[in-house]
């Protein structure tokens, strides 16, 4: 044998090992996901095929940032160039081959000498960014990242060197590129850097069915307490397997985190640690974030202990995961709007809270006020049947549904609506605005029960599902064809939460659900305005649930427009808009200061706006008294107006209407 062939032998031999090594690991990573709840991910197969092309090979998500997003995209298609280079390499150095790329593809080498530039370029960016500029969400664990940038580096280098060194030296480097290279293969998956694996599949298997709808929940069905059974989340083996490939796919970039209203108003939640720390946990690690300190910290106060219990069954709320930081979630869905790979926070941290309501009935006290205001009088604040009927009388002559009857559109007026005195407001506007424009509608009256979507997203299923299915029967009592809401937790669980609960023979929802902006500006298209004074500058904010969940952005600002309003868009806006900070059943509690929506209320002021425009009650509530405590407001308020409003008071008011009113 001469010097060749035994650097040839053990180069070979060491290759195989490394890729022992990797399949191993990755056959522990699938037979973890395999170990998930059932979940099917068959629909949409189109769509699923567009995004493996668009955010996975197009790298979208990932490039939404300027600078790092660029440099992990090149490093990612230098990646795949070099799959190709190095197979090809593996077969002329190793197997004594030829090599593939020759003739009419011999170019290719030549455009993975570009990528190799490039990524060398990349590495050198990323490094800099991650050990020298260190943004603050970058914190986490962060040698992996060194050793990854290295060995990617290396790799592109020694591709140059084997295509530019000449004689044996070229063929000494190209050895060097194949150790490396498999080296890192077998790395991969012991690495947060499995991403570059499991990526795909998280993107391309995401959930894609009504956009962050609520996964339906039996109550009926019957838990087996002895094999660890249960409504919610508490250990790792009630994890779907999506949640499960969610897990091991995070990057921890902490970019859910940079996001993050609770985060960023000093709340112990951060969506990052929440997802590494289940990582670790999963991975047999001990996590080292802030909070699992705390969540450790409780569960020793408990009396708790995981000796001889498996991995998978031991409990993850105060133990893994802070209960505190559960509550403190405003369901905003920024953190799944940021994840570059498509992580699913929200659907596992509401299931922890299904597990804490329905499994254990440990809940916050100030939620276990609105839960039994909702049981003893049908409303969240606990004031009465009566309230409803003081509203509807004030409302005056308001056509109300008669069983059987038909018409194009119910007018969901809601709790707020209903019950709150400055969401009345928007009721009266609402009315003025569908009568001027001789729709057809009708209102439930005193029958109406709340939607439960603060229910559902607080854990209580079991209010929500009554809830639901009394709305449902009034629904099924009479015929239209749009439910028009002027609420955007009524808009997502009617238009999508509810679909579980629609009865057989309906064949469907029989209805659309819109917003009140969606009809109005409709019906504006078509009819235009009478037209308004002029209102000056008018901020909007984006609400998260009609925003991020749902991609209502254009017509609120339309209208505002039509009105006669100058918009006025807030620094953080669209899907990158700021929480009031109300969602989540965040509204009914004490929140600790600074308060979520003094923080989103300072950037209203810096607009110099006189108006605020907003959708939905719940952030008129919040960023009214968030910017009463602004400094500068009382020099310069601001008037906090929902949208119907602004177009009501484009509407001259009818003669006499006032009095009947009155
Ligand atoms: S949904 Fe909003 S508040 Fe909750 S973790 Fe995600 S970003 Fe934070
Ligand atoms: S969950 Fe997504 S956004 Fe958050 S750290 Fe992990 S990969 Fe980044």
């Amino acid at each position: 044998m001469n010097t060749q062939e035994i650097i040839r032998l053990v180069v070979g031999l060491y290759l195989v090992a490394t890729l022992v090594v990797f399949a191993r690991f990755v056959s522990q990573k699938i037979a973890f996901v395999r170990h998930g709840r059932p979940e099917s991910r068959a629909d949409h197969i189109g769509r699923r095929i567009a995004l493996f092309f668009i955010e996975v090979l197009g790298q979208t998500k990932v490039r939404r940032r300027l600078t790092a997003g660029w440099a992990h995209a090149l490093v990612f298609w230098g990646f795949l160039a070099f799959v190709v280079s190095t197979l090809n390499l593996l077969e002329r150095l190793a197997l004594g081959g030829q090599g593939f790329l020759v003739g009419p593809v011999s170019w290719f080498p030549t455009v993975v000498d570009i990528f190799a530039w490039a990524i060398i370029v990349g590495c050198v960016v990323l490094a800099v960014r991650r050990y020298v500029v260190r943004p603050q969400y970058l914190t986490y664990h962060s040698h992996e990242s060194g050793i990854v940038l290295a060995a990617i580096a290396v790799i592109a280098a020694t591709h140059l060197g084997e295509q530019y060194a000449a004689g044996a030296a070229s063929e000494y480097f190209g050895y060097a590129h194949l150790v490396v290279a498999f080296t890192f293969l077998a790395y991969v998956p012991t690495s947060k850097h499995f991403h570059i694996l499991g990526a795909p599949f998280s993107t391309v298997l995401q959930q894609l069915q009504d956009h962050q709808k609520m996964d339906y929940m039996d109550l009926e069905m019957e838990l087996d307490e002895s094999k660890g059974e249960a409504y919610g989340f508490n250990r790792l083996e009630h994890f779907g397997w999506p949640d499960r490939m969610d897990l091991l796919t995070c990057i921890e970039c902490g970019r859910c985190q940079e996001a993050c209203p609770a985060y960023a108003t000093g709340k112990l939640l951060s969506p990052r640690d929440f997802i590494v720390d289940l990582k670790y946990h999963a991975e047999g690690k001990v996590p080292h974030g802030k909070q699992s300190a705390v969540a450790r910290e409780a569960f020793v106060a408990a009396g708790g202990s995981v000796e001889g219990v498996p991995t998978e069954s031991q409990p993850l709320i105060d133990h893994v995961i802070a209960q505190q930081t559960l509550w403190e979630c405003t369901t905003c869905m920024a953190c799944v709007q940021a994840c570059p790979v498509d992580i699913d926070h929200l659907s596992m941290l509401l299931n922890m809270r299904r597990y804490q309501v329905l499994d254990v009935g440990e809940i916050e006290p100030e939620y276990q006020r609105v839960f039994t205001s909702m049981e003893r009088t049908g409303d969240p604040w606990g004031y009465g049947e009566h309230r409803k009927s003081e509203t509807l009388g004030q409302l005056g002559e308001v056509p109300v549904a008669e069983p059987g009857e038909e018409f194009d559109v119910l007018f969901w007026v809601g709790c707020w609506g209903l019950y709150d005195d400055r969401s009345i407001e928007s009721t009266s506007a609402t009315l003025k605005v569908l009568r001027h424009f001789d729709v057809d509608f009708r209102i439930l009256g005193d029958t109406e029960v709340c939607c439960g979507e603060n229910y559902r997203r607080m854990g209580n299923e079991l209010q929500f599902q009554m809830n639901a299915q009394t709305n449902m029967e009034l629904f099924g009592a009479v015929k239209f064809k749009r439910l028009v809401v002027t609420n955007p937790h009524c808009h997502q669980v009617f238009g999508k939460d509810y679909k579980d609960f629609v009865p057989e023979d309906w064949g469907g929802t029989p209805f659309e659900v819109v917003s009140v902006e969606q009809l109005v500006h409709e019906l504006v298209a078509r009819k235009g305005l009478p037209g308004g004074s002029d209102l000056g500058k008018v901020a909007y904010h984006d609400s998260c649930f009609y925003g991020r969940y749902n991609g209502i952005y254009n017509e609120q600002r339309a209208l505002v427009k039509a009105s006669g309003g100058q918009v006025v868009e807030l620094k953080r806006n669209r899907e990158h808009a700021f929480c009031c900070g109300a969602g989540g059943g965040n509204f009914w509690r004490e929140e600790k200061e600074p308060r979520v929506s003094w923080n989103r209320a300072a950037e209203i002021m810096e607009s110099g706006a006189p108006t605020l425009a907003v959708s939905c009650p719940f952030c008129l509530a919040m960023l009214e008294d968030g910017l009463k405590v602004q400094e500068g407001y009382e020099e310069h308020p601001v008037q906090v107006r929902h949208v119907v409003e602004i177009v009501a008071g484009a509407i001259p008011d009818p003669a006499g209407a006032e009095a009947a009113a009155d």
